[in-house]
């Protein structure tokens, strides 16, 4: 029955959707998943035209990475805000899916993307797992790989404790906190690799450079960055 449901789900993201996944009223212009007003006025964001953008400048003297890019710059109450809401919240995978796709046509043609081994979506702890009932980063991921004709690895990287209230800790307990909340598991397999290491939101990056800083750990691994979008 599981496998025959997850047939069931691959299947629906062949087809585009019937309503734009941004506003959800209007129909999206022919082959594609926005209409032409969100289409319009989505914020996308430079990164994949620009080396030196405000995603990878968040780690520069940090963390050592390749690249980094965000599909779309994020207003609170926005359009992305809203469409990656539903992604969490309203069980819209197909929303993740249809991002990772788009993710990777513009991956694809900017001119310092090369090639990944494996996308590695931020993992989620497994009861919330559990309780959301899909991984949104790991659904962005699989668009990006069906796109970029890669596989995705959700087993290196593992969240195993949890870490929901953060408010009272300062930037770098906080970083050492989420850290340690990380583990690897058969890292092997990413020697000598480059990983495109993917998350939906970024606003603070803490997750991010937590998962790196554990990442870095692999002999010879090269570290890039995606996401769907980063806050203004
Ligand atoms: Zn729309």
């Amino acid at each position: 029955m599981h496998a025959l449901k997850s047939l069931f789900n691959d299947l629906i993201f062949l087809f585009f959707p019937e309503y734009c996944i941004s506003c959800s009223d209007s129909v999206p212009i022919e082959d594609h998943v926005f209409c032409i007003s969100c289409l319009f006025h989505i914020p996308y964001t430079d990164h994949f035209d620009n080396f030196d953008n405000d995603f990878i400048f968040h780690f520069i003297g940090r963390q050592n990475l390749e690249y980094a890019a965000a599909l779309f710059q994020m207003q609170k109450g926005g359009r992305v805000h809203t469409m990656i809401a539903k992604l969490k919240y309203k069980r819209r995978q197909d929303i993740g899916f249809a991002l990772g796709k788009i993710f990777g046509e513009f991956y694809k043609q900017s001119f310092f993307c090369d090639d990944c081994d494996y996308i590695i979506p931020v993992p989620l702890h497994s009861k919330k797992l559990k309780r959301r009932g899909y991984n949104q980063s790991e659904v962005f991921a699989k668009g990006i790989a069906e796109v970029l004709n890669c596989k995705v690895n959700t087993v290196c990287l593992q969240k195993t404790i949890r870490t929901d209230s953060q408010t009272s800790k300062n930037r770098n307990q906080r970083l050492e906190n989420v850290f340690e909340s990380f583990v690897l598991r058969n890292s092997e397999l990413l020697e000598n690799k480059h990983v495109l290491l993917v998350d939906d939101i970024i606003t603070t990056g803490a997750t991010l450079e937590a998962c790196v800083m554990r990442l870095n750990q692999i002999p010879g691994i090269r570290i890039s960055l995606g996401a769907i979008a980063i806050t203004e």
